[in-house]
């Protein structure tokens, strides 16, 4: 959790800012894992709540599709979004506490999924798993192949194992 005090933007005028650097060490945000988050978040005071903008740089552990080893994800994630002051309303999904705090991994978090590939892949050329072995083809060669021997062939293979 990261708490940032808005408070002198409540009652302020339109147009007053105030401005942040996010420089954050690994974090879980529910379901994801990120390395880091740093970047500038600047908060305006518009007619009804405060307009966030942000500018992220993130690393997210994210899983490969094919080969379903984590591997490290970069992306920059852009926000644009207004926060209410009081309760969330259609439209407004985040706010600030009544002290005027406000955590912006939450808003980070769906940032993150908007930003992530719908098919993850470790590298363009993974070779995934065998869906027979479970072999993780990247790092192994399949072992099938020397399960598959026809039984009438075993006890050559056999032989030629010794
Ligand atoms: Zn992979
Ligand atoms: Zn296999």
């Amino acid at each position: 959790m990261v708490q940032i005090d808005l408070s002198p933007l409540i009652g302020a005028r339109p147009g007053e800012r105030l401005s942040f650097t996010l420089d954050e060490g690994p974090q879980h945000l529910d379901d994801i894992s990120v390395a880091f988050l740093r970047g500038p978040i600047q908060f305006t005071r518009v007619q009804g709540g405060i307009l966030v903008e942000a500018r992220v740089e993130t690393r997210v552990e994210i899983e490969c599709v094919r080969c379903l080893e984590p591997f490290p994800y970069d992306t920059v994630l852009e926000v644009e979004e207004t926060i209410g002051l009081g309760r969330p309303r259609p439209g407004i999904t985040y706010t600030l506490t009544e002290e005027g705090w406000f955590d912006p991994l939450p808003l980070l978090r769906e940032q993150i999924w908007v930003n992530l590939p719908m098919k993850p892949l470790c590298r363009l050329d993974c070779k995934g798993i065998c869906p027979e072995c479970g072999a993780n083809l990247n790092l192994e060669p399949c072992r099938c192949a020397e399960e598959r021997v026809d039984p009438r062939l075993a006890p050559l293979a056999q032989f030629l194992k010794k």
